[in-house]
Parts: C-alpha cells; sequence; structure tokens
C-alpha cells in the first residue's frame, strides 16, 4: 500500500515530551481532520503497525525508539453553544487545553478555572480524569467522543459510561488502546460559582472574583510550586497519591501524627505522595541525570541525557525507600508509551 501524506518517518520527539525524553518515531502523523485520521487508522492496522496516540507529551514515559505508527491528532477546533446561562463547549482532541481555559474564563464561564495552567491537549484529559485545586475534568465533561479502532465506529460516552475515578477512568482500563478521543463537550455556566475550598486560594482572590480572577490566581500558586517543563524536564506529579485501608492509616497516623490524609467516601483514606517521599529525605535528592524536585518532592526532574530506562529505576528507587519506610506501595502516574 502506498504511504498516504503527511507520515514522517524517524521523527524526533524529544521536544515532544515535557520530560525531554530522547524519542524517535519509526512514523509520525498529525492529522488535522477525521478523514486523514480515519486513512492512518486503517493504513496502520492493514500494515500491522504499533499504534501510539500522543497529546501534548506531558503525562507520558516515551522509550528511545517508538516503532510503528505516533498519531498526534491535531483536532483543533472548537466552539460554543449558548443555552440561557449554561454553555456546552465542543472541542477537538487537538486543542490545548490552558490556552481554552483562560479563553473560556475570559468570556466568564464558570467550570474550569481551577484546572489552568495543566499542561496537555484536550484530547488526553479525559483519560486520567485531570484534576487541580478541588476540582476533577468528570465535573464539567458532558460527553466524551471516540472512534474505535477496530471498526472504525464513532460514539459518544456520558460521564458515567467513562467510569472516572481518582485520576482514573475507562480510558485506562476497558477502553485502554481500543479508541481514540475526538473531542469532548465541556457543560459550562455564567453564574459564578468559585470553587476555592482548596489550599490558599481563598486567599489568594477577592471577595467577588471573576472566572479570571481564580484561574490567574491558581496559575500564580501552581508557578509558584511546580518546575516549568521549558526549564526542566518534568511530568508534574509523577506518583499517584496512594489510597488505603482506614486500619493502615490509623497505624501511620499513630506514629506520623502529623500526616496529611484525607478520608474518601468509601472510607478508605487518600495520602500524600509528596509528603511521604520528603519524610523520606529524599526531596532534592538527585542522581544521574534525574532528581526530586527541591520544592514538591512529588514532581521528578530531567536535567537532561537521561532516557526512560534511567528514569523508571530512579523512580523505582523512590518508590522503594517510601515502601521501606512506610509500607506503602507507590503507583505511576505518568503512562508508558
Ligand atoms: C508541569 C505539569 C503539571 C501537571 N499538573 C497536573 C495536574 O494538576 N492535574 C492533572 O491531572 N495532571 C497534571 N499533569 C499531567 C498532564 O498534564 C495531564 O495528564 C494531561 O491531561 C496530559 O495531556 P497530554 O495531551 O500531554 O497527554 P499525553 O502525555 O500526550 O498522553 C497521555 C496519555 O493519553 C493518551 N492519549 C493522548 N491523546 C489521546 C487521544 N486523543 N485519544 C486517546 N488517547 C490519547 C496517550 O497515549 C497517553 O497514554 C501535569 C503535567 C505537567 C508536566
Amino acid at each position: 500500500m502506498k504511504l498516504i501524506e503527511p507520515i514522517l518517518t524517524n521523527h524526533d520527539l524529544t521536544h515532544a515530551n515535557t520530560l525531554g525524553l530522547p524519542c524517535r518515531a519509526e512514523r509520525f502523523a498529525a492529522p488535522a481532520g477525521m478523514t486523514v485520521l480515519r486513512r492512518l487508522l486503517q493504513q496502520a492496522c492493514a500494515q500491522d503497525w504499533r499504534l501510539t496516540l500522543l497529546g501534548g507529551g506531558s503525562n507520558l514515559i516515551l522509550p528511545t525508539r517508538l516503532e510503528g505508527l505516533v498519531i498526534q491528532p491535531a483536532l483543533s477546533h472548537w466552539w460554543l453553544e449558548r443555552q440561557g446561562d449554561n454553555v456546552r463547549v465542543h472541542v477537538g482532541a487537538g486543542v490545548e487545553w490552558h490556552p481554552l481555559v483562560l479563553a473560556l474564563a475570559h468570556r466568564g464561564l464558570w467550570g474550569t478555572e481551577n484546572l489552568a495552567l495543566i499542561p496537555g491537549r484536550c484530547g488526553a484529559a479525559p483519560i486520567q480524569n485531570i484534576g487541580a485545586y478541588g476540582v476533577e475534568l468528570c465535573e464539567v465533561l458532558e460527553a466524551v467522543h471516540v472512534l474505535f479502532l477496530d471498526d472504525g465506529r464513532l460514539a459518544t460516552l456520558t460521564p458515567a459510561e467513562c467510569a472516572f475515578g481518582y485520576r482514573d477512568s475507562i480510558f485506562k482500563s476497558e477502553l485502554a488502546g481500543r479508541v481514540v478521543i475526538t473531542g469532548l463537550t465541556l457543560r459550562l455556566t455564567r453564574q459564578a460559582r468559585p470553587r476555592l475550598d482548596y489550599g490558599d486560594l481563598s486567599a489568594r482572590v477577592g471577595p467577588r472574583p471573576s472566572a479570571l480572577d481564580v484561574a490567574e490566581a491558581v496559575c500564580a500558586i501552581r508557578r509558584e510550586k511546580l518546575p516549568d517543563p521549558v526549564q526542566l524536564g518534568n511530568a508534574g506529579s509523577f506518583f499517584k497519591n496512594p489510597i488505603v485501608a482506614r486500619d493502615v492509616a490509623d497505624r501511620l497516623l499513630a506514629r506520623w501524627p502529623d500526616m496529611p490524609h484525607f478520608t474518601l467516601d468509601t472510607g478508605r483514606v487518600k495520602l500524600a505522595a509528596g509528603w511521604l517521599i520528603d519524610r523520606c529525605g529524599l526531596k532534592g535528592w538527585c542522581d544521574g541525570h534525574f532528581g526530586v524536585h527541591e520544592r514538591q518532592a512529588l514532581v521528578l526532574v530531567h536535567f537532561g541525557g537521561g532516557d526512560a530506562d534511567e528514569l523508571l529505576a530512579f523512580a523505582e528507587r523512590v518508590a522503594q525507600c517510601v515502601q521501606s519506610r512506610f509500607g506503602v506501595a507507590l503507583e505511576l502516574e505518568p503512562r508508558r508509551a
């Protein structure tokens, strides 16, 4: 079969992942429309190419070589549908998340402002149900639009069908590797509904903040706490906050009464992975080309010159320290390609 335009070969993805891990894709394409996307998927299937989907590369650990075809959907349209005070936002998978949040906040639309400055594209946002400052994507999501890889079928999934959880969704389990997310429908409102109960957010804004005020306050706090991937390679939180049984939490609290913890509706208890790593004395620890960030222990950073294998070995050592000190297992948050 003749290669359809526009597939690039031996394409460098080092600058297409925020960790800055060196990676070359055997083949790469960034389709801007559904027709080209479908043709690429058909071709990958016909040629038996391994398929990897790429968004902004901010939650991915890339190997030095990716065989097959890497597709980075570039469906970058979005529009608003007004319904009184409510507004539906239809967004293509290739739209950058943070500029969208700012554009919506500028228009006085409430719902996504606490999720400002999360890197990446809209297509990946439902995969781990992005969340920050007390808000998760699933709270403003009306639908996820997908294309099934096996038969090319288009489908629209409701939030309930997406089985969202903490940094989790059906796209990590039953539908992992089975769909391309092509777009989202968000439901926002013009009615002010600030969510300021997380951290020191309320202290950062005035008494009647606009959606844009909240988004800007979130950005300011995040810039103080998190390294900018443009300056220092990272993938944000490298480990999920572990969720443990009540008796495990009680045992830990008896020994470390100041341990941050949050009891979930299920009775299980969410711990702060960053605190556990910090209490192992690892904040600021560096080895080889990687380190634990000096201000935020949950973030592993890449100083340049390392690769995915070295990063995973480094992360394993961090996780082992936490395991041996607290008896708690840490799980990686970024996805391995
Ligand atoms: C500095 C920093 C801060 C961060 N802060 C947060 C935070 O506060 N909260 C939070 O939840 N996350 C955070 N993240 C993680 C990350 O930004 C999000 O997970 C984001 O949604 C990833 O988007 P992406 O486009 O970069 O996805 P990628 O990293 O490119 O891909 C992630 C996964 O999605 C798959 N994928 C991508 N696009 C599609 C598609 N169209 N269809 C199907 N599968 C697809 C990929 O194959 C991969 O498995 C942070 C990351 C960084 C670097």
